[in-house]
């Protein structure tokens, strides 16, 4: 952990495009209730296969509109080059400099996989047609891609995402932070140098988070599924217990030297004000 604290550090917040003009009045109110705490930027996600790819670039410019920095995720997965070149040309037409890039997964029921495979093609794509226009950010997994073979070649195939140009990195959500520092060893040691920034997932309904979880195959430590469990439907004692779960954990990656923190605020502004005023940033 150790060239991770030379860096400044970053904060942002990530958000998902809303499909109602309701959602989309509420993300503002989210984003300007956040504002205030100066993230570095907001990101907003991307639909798998392309499903919200005008939703995505809507909500980023309204972000913009409302002066604050944006990028939007892009994802390559069941896409042609000839789909992502524009996507990435009306990111670029529109003022954006900034993306986070990634695979993405196939929709259920899809047959074809497109013409780019794994994330580390889409950074090369980007950076062989769009140069350093944009700053691209790409996904770790500090507890390993549940799809990976083993670990050892999911931390290779992290290594050819930087290689093929990415800037930062954002991890997916963990609540151990020794897998994090574990992670960030191994990459100085494959001679990778860029911020991993720690995804940190605020705590609000178990279930969601336990659904997601096992999607995504980020652990809940033992303890804390005991302890969640055992709340039942009691929502602020899950919240209380979430917030001193998650607070300490910030506190400790920020301690140790992590350069910044990336909040999945499900479009909320709740949990993540109360995290960021605790940890007194
Ligand atoms: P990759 O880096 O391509 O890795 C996927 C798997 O393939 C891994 O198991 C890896 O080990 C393996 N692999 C990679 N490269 C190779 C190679 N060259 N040869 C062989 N194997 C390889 N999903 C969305 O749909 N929309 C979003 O907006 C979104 N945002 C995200 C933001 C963050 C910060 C994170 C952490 C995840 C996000 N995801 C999003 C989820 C992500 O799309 C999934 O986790 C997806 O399964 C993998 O995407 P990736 O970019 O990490 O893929």
């Amino acid at each position: 952990m150790q060239s991770q604290k030379k860096l400044p550090r970053t904060f942002s917040f990530e958000f998902f495009p809303p499909n109602t003009a309701e959602g989309l009045e509420k993300l503002a109110q989210t984003a300007k209730q956040l504002a205030p705490l100066n993230p570095k930027f907001f990101s907003v996600t991307y639909g798998a296969g392309g499903s919200t790819r005008e939703r995505t670039l809507r909500a980023v410019m309204d972000l913009r509109a409302a002066g604050y920095a944006a990028a939007p995720h892009i994802s390559c997965i069941g896409s042609s080059r000839d789909e992502i070149r524009d996507i990435l040309r009306g990111y670029r037409e529109n003022g954006i400099r900034h993306l986070v890039a990634l695979r993405g997964d196939l929709p259920s029921g899809t047959a074809t996989a497109g013409e780019f495979h794994y994330a580390n093609e889409l950074v090369a794509f980007i950076r062989g047609e769009f140069a350093d226009h944009f700053h691209i950010e790409v996904a770790a997994y500090p507890e390993y891609h549940p799809q990976a073979k083993n670990a050892q070649d999911d931390l290779l195939n992290f290594k050819r995402k930087v290689e093929a140009g990415a800037h930062s990195a954002i991890t997916q959500y963990f609540y151990n932070a020794d897998c994090y520092f574990h992670f960030v060893d191994e990459c100085e040691a494959m001679g990778l140098d860029l911020p991993i920034v720690p995804g940190i997932m605020p705590i609000g309904k178990f279930s969601q988070l336990a659904r997601f979880s096992d999607a995504c195959g980020a652990e809940i430590p033992r303890w804390m599924r005991r302890k969640l469990e055992g709340f039942g439907d009691d929502a602020d004692s899950i919240r209380e217990f979430g917030l001193d779960v998650v607070t300490r954990l910030c506190d400790d990656l920020l301690a140790a030297g992590a350069p910044g923190l990336h909040f999945y605020t499900m479009n909320q502004a709740g949990l993540t004000g109360t995290i960021w005023q605790r940890l007194g940033l």
